[in-house]
């Protein structure tokens, strides 16, 4: 299968040679013929499959092909009336589905732009006046502009959730549900929905119901699976000398491009100062962050200009570094699925990588999680000079802020959802899914 057989146009295919696509992934070859065709999708498929080329060709060349409205179109009130919606989780996965948008569409005249929370409102607003045919917007920010009146959602053609499993775990269903209201009728002549989601948890069923309008249902493998493109080590080590052996690890192979993962926005900070004192550059992205520290970041070290990015899980989500080869959860993660997704950061599209994870004795519990949900045990290596002292033993594992461990098994974070009934990142509790994957709001301040 080529891209040329896919029905793409000419535009559109000189953009994917000038990406150095020669194939389409799995997930681009079942998806792309379909979301030409007008039909709705419910896509099992995760980041590093090559997802957002498979919705964004698609979605380009119907927007192109479709008459259409005029050229930045607006309501009688002025506000922007767009035609295609891509809701991401966060604000790190839009900018890069937003450049994913601009670089294949880079041959049409269609207009895009990206909006997302934690920077100022009025230079989104001036893009929207300008006219946007496809926006690219976290859940939050996108309702501030319908209620400001600069964005309207009325003439709606094409809806994407991407991660849609990612939004849900963020709280943001009541979002979603407010954003679904505002749109035109669903259905073969009207708008198309494209769903995307790692996961089918019965609440993402239960939104599929409500959203999509007879479904094809395309789920491709995992690429980046840890089975297939991650080599996977644990080294035991002893919790006070974790960061004395990464800076080993990192200066005795010389690995130039390391994300790690630590589980708190402290423990993150921290980690940045003591590497480096150890002569190594690193820079932090988490939560507390403003949005133009977190971008500067991450440029900084998709740039090579700092070596190690060190990372909470939310703040990591979806991020997109090509070849990323060392990533590093300096500690496990308290929800066993997370790993799954800290170590997917490397080994993407079709490049080999390595996840180290550095275990000392407080975290073996995580560990045998995880490698219940792997279905196999990690290879462990001792270093010499770095053997865990059998004379320590095992202390309960801070999570920042709310220092109490990690959630009952069993509770599911939902009384600490529970407590804490704010908009945005408030869930109920009858919608909490029975497999545990929910982060409490314990671990999402945390992170
Ligand atoms: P995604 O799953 O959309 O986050 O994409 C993961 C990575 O795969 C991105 O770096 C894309 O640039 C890359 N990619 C997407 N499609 C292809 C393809 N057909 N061939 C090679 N790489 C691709």
């Amino acid at each position: 299968m080529s891209f040329e057989n896919l029905g793409l146009s000419a535009e559109l295919l000189r953009a994917v040679v000038e990406q150095g696509y020669t194939q389409p992934t799995p997930i681009q070859s079942q998806a792309i013929p379909v979301i030409l065709d007008g039909r709705d999708i419910l896509a099992g498929a995760q980041t590093g499959t090559g997802k957002t080329a498979g919705f964004t060709l698609p979605l380009l060349q119907r927007l192109h092909r479709k008459s259409r409205l005029e050229p930045g179109s607006k309501t009688g009130s002025g506000a922007c009336q767009i035609r295609a919606l891509i809701l991401t989780p966060t604000r790190e996965l839009a900018a890069q589905v937003g450049e994913s948008v601009a670089t294949y569409g880079k041959y049409l005249s269609l207009k895009s732009a990206v909006i997302f929370g934690g920077v100022k409102i009025n230079r989104q607003i001036q893009a929207l006046r300008k006219g946007v045919d496809i926006l690219v917007a976290t859940p939050g920010r996108l309702l501030d502009h319908v209620s400001q009146g600069t964005l309207d959602l009325s003439r709606l053609e094409i809806l994407v959730l991407d991660e849609a499993d990612r939004m849900l775990d963020m709280g943001f269903i009541r979002d979603i549900r407010k954003i679904l209201a505002l749109l035109p009728a669903s259905g073969r002549s009207g708008r198309q929905n494209l769903l995307f989601s790692a996961t089918f948890s019965n609440e993402i069923k239960k939104l599929a119901d409500t959203l999509l309008d007879t479904p094809v249902l395309i789920e491709v493998a995992r690429r980046n699976t840890a089975a297939e493109a991650v080599m996977q080590i644990v080294y035991p080590v002893d919790r006070q000398r974790k960061r004395e052996l990464l800076s080993h690890l990192v200066g005795s192979q010389n690995w130039q491009q390391v994300l790690v993962f630590t589980r708190t926005k402290h423990g993150a900070n921290r980690l940045v100062k003591q590497l480096d004192q150890d002569g190594l550059s690193a820079v932090a992205i988490h939560g507390n962050k403003s949005q133009a520290a977190r971008t500067r970041a991450l440029s900084d070290f998709k740039q090579g200009r700092v070596r190690m990015l060190v990372a909470t899980d939310i703040a990591a989500r979806g991020l997109d570094i090509d070849q990323l080869p060392h990533v590093v959860n300096f500690e496990l993660p308290n929800i066993a699925e997370d790993y799954n997704h800290r170590i997917g950061r490397t080994g993407r599209a079709g490049n080999v990588g390595e996840a180290i994870s550095l275990v000392c004795i407080d975290e073996h519990r995580l560990l045998q999680d995880i490698e219940r949900l792997l279905k196999r045990k990690i290879p462990n290596r001792v270093l010499a000079g770095y053997e865990p002292d059998p004379g320590i033993k095992a202390e309960p594992i801070q999570n920042g802020s709310n220092a109490g461990g990690r959630r009952p098994s069993g509770s599911q974070g939902r009384g600490a959802v529970r407590s804490q009934p704010s908009s945005r990142h408030t869930t109920s509790s009858r919608n909490a899914p029975a497999s545990g994957r929910r982060r409490s709001s314990r671990s999402r301040s945390a992170a």
